[in-house]
């Protein structure tokens, strides 16, 4: 498309120049006046005509006063007869110099010729930049059979190894094994074990799969080749298919190889259920996949990586033994892998003496490995800005919630009520989470607004755990409904600051009645609809359970937040005057850290209190 736009600019420059020219060329810069025959007749007659050049039909007519003036004579008739006829007198004509010029040739046919070859001429360039880029599209296609297999370097400066790669340590040592296999395969064949054939790598965008595949690619020592599934999507049906088997070919020729396949969910989709019927493209790509691996014979040292953020989604044929058996889930990273992911990109960042990643760390649970380089990016640009050499601990905290909320919005003036309000609701957040026994402690308090959020509260848990009890959900709730209980009992009266606690509230509670099975009255049964609702695999997902049981759930989420905004209101009105407290230290400093926090609310001495 691009080229088509180039293309285009060049013609219309050319034509602008073209244009310009013409008009240089046959603009006189002096306009002679027009006379008609009948005018020159009658200058001759009255002997006011110097000379005449007739110049085919035109006549230049040299005036005696010494100007000059233009007519036209008839076609093809001489001049004296023309005037003759108009009545010039014998005598004066012959006063008159008449001189008869040999036409100019390449003028006459230039002006005769030009003002219809000008439009030939322009489209003919135009059609000629139509071919040009039709020439190149062919040419597009010609290779669209060709996979655009990026070999990569198994040497070179650099190269990725497992140091870059923090934590994972399982996982490092299971792909260890598998290059092991492709280098060393007497060791595995001789007692009667298979190579493996594919090897999917699963995780959450971001959490490093890329980066692993790469680091595989720099510790083996084999040849490397990789390419990314999207790319097979294309206009044209049976071109991935073809691409996918130049791939293996390409693979297998250099054998002992890894072919590594990025997004494999593109083409690996589960077959048969795309919108509006399947995608015969993607079928056919995933096919020859499936085709090539089966076609590999024990000779052929080959192991496919695959990388996906959607197994999911996956057709059950790729997952089947002999295809991707081995599987590797990569786990977004726990907090000493955080840790060691903060010290390999800050590796080349000048930090400020005494800075703590481990604090960094603890403050970002959730955070994929492309998240935590992001926040160090930000960091680093926050410094820059403030024309420092060295990033601070600061700088690294507030790029936390950069990445989690949006920029600071400092400017954005707050009328002194709209603070109050913010503030007495976030100190009803961080109340309820000090109070309660299950809660997680309050790391940091703001009343800045940022992104969406007018203010928040920052809480985390002390450690970090898989399982989760239903005290520490009902003390979650509880929490989020604290700022819509403080507002409540100091203004009597709500604002809309409270909508998104209260979304997330209820969406908790939903998850606790319907997954978890934590409601009484329902059970240890799951009414979750399929979490993975994707065009992929179902388009409309239907109930399994009837109406008495949707409105027993519905029952039982409003009872588990009715329940939290009592017990909310209950902390809030007992405790009101460390409340008071909060909110006006908020309204003072607008953000409060955790140690901040705890001086504020040390001299209440609250005990904790149970959920239930
Ligand atoms: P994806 O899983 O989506 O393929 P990538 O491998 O592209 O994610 O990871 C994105 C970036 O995040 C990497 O370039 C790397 O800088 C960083 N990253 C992710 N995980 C780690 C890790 N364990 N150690 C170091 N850097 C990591
Ligand atoms: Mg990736
Ligand atoms: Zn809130």
């Amino acid at each position: 498309m691009s080229n088509f736009v180039k293309n285009f600019v060049v013609a219309v420059f050319a034509l602008v120049l073209v244009a310009l020219l013409f008009s240089f060329f046959f603009t006189p810069v002096e306009e002679p006046t027009q006379l008609t025959l009948g005018e020159v007749a009658q200058k001759i007659n009255s002997q006011q005509v110097e000379k005449i050049v007739v110049n085919g039909n035109n006549l230049e007519i040299g005036l005696k006063d010494g100007t000059q003036a233009e007519a036209k004579k008839e076609f093809e008739v001489g001049i004296t007869e023309t005037l003759r006829n108009y009545g010039v007198d014998q005598m004066a004509l012959q006063q008159v110099s008449l001189e008869i010029q040999e036409e100019s040739g390449s003028r006459f046919w230039l002006g005769l010729i030009l003002p219809s070859l000008l439009p030939l001429l322009l489209l003919i360039g135009f059609f000629w930049f139509l071919f040009r880029g039709a020439k190149g599209g062919q040419n597009q296609v010609m290779n669209f059979g060709k996979s655009n297999l990026k070999m990569s370097a198994t040497g070179g400066k650099e190269k990725t190894t497992f140091k870059d790669v923090a934590g994972m340590a399982e996982i490092k040592q299971e792909l260890v094994e598998v290059v092991d296999f492709l280098k060393n395969p007497k060791k595995f064949t001789d007692i009667g074990a298979k190579i493996p054939r594919g090897v999917l790598l699963m995780g959450a965008p971001g959490s490093g799969k890329t980066l692993l595949a790469r680091a595989i690619a720099g510790e083996s020592g084999v040849p490397f080749f990789y390419m990314s599934a999207s790319e097979f999507v294309e206009m044209f049906v049976g071109v991935g298919a073809s691409r996918i088997r130049d791939a293996f070919n390409t693979a297998k020729k250099h054998s002992p190889s890894i072919l590594f396949i990025d997004e494999i969910d593109a083409v690996g989709r589960q077959r048969g259920a795309g919108v509006g019927g399947g995608h015969d493209e993607r079928e056919q790509t995933l096919n020859q996949i499936l085709v090539e691996m089966d076609g590999f014979d024990r000779e052929n040292r080959v192991i496919v990586l695959a990388a996906t953020n959607r197994p999911d989604i996956l057709d059950s044929a790729l997952l089947r033994p002999g295809r991707f058996d081995r599987r590797v889930f990569i786990d977004l990273p726990d907090i000493d892998e955080r840790e060691a992911i903060l010290e390999i990109h800050a590796r080349n960042k000048p930090l400020e003496k005494g800075v703590e990643l481990r604090r960094v760390a603890v403050r970002t649970p959730g955070f994929s490995g492309a998240d935590l380089e992001n926040l160090l990016n930000e960091a680093a640009i926050f410094a820059a800005r403030h024309n420092r050499k060295t990033v601070s601990q600061t700088d690294v905290f507030q790029s936390i919630e950069k990445v989690l909320l949006g920029p600071e919005r400092k400017t954005r003036i707050i009328s002194e009520k709209e603070k109050k309000i913010t503030a007495y609701h976030e100190a009803g957040h961080a109340l309820v989470a000090a109070s309660l026994k299950d809660a997680d402690p309050v790391h940091k308090i703001s009343i800045i607004s940022r992104g969406r959020a007018g203010g928040y509260t920052m809480k985390l848990p002390i450690e970090e755990n898989r399982l989760k009890t239903k005290n520490q959900f009902l003390a979650e709730l509880a929490t989020m409904m604290g700022g819509y209980a403080a507002e409540q009992i100091i203004f009597n009266e709500l604002t809309t600051g409270a909508s998104n606690d209260i979304k997330e509230a209820t969406n908790l509670s939903r998850s606790m009645v319907t997954k978890y099975g934590m409601s009484e009255k329902l059970g240890p049964v799951t009414y979750a609809d399929g979490e993975n609702v994707f065009l992929g695999r179902e388009m409309n997902h239907d109930r399994h359970y009837s109406e008495t049981i949707a409105a027993d759930i519905d029952h039982e989420v409003s009872n588990f937040l009715h329940k939290s905004y009592q017990l909310a209101k209950k902390v809030i009105t007992s405790r009101k005057k460390a409340l008071d407290a909060i909110a006006n230290k908020l309204i003072e400093e607008e953000t409060l850290e955790q140690e901040e926090f705890n001086a504020v609310i040390k001299p209440f001495d609250l005990k904790p209190l149970p959920v239930s």
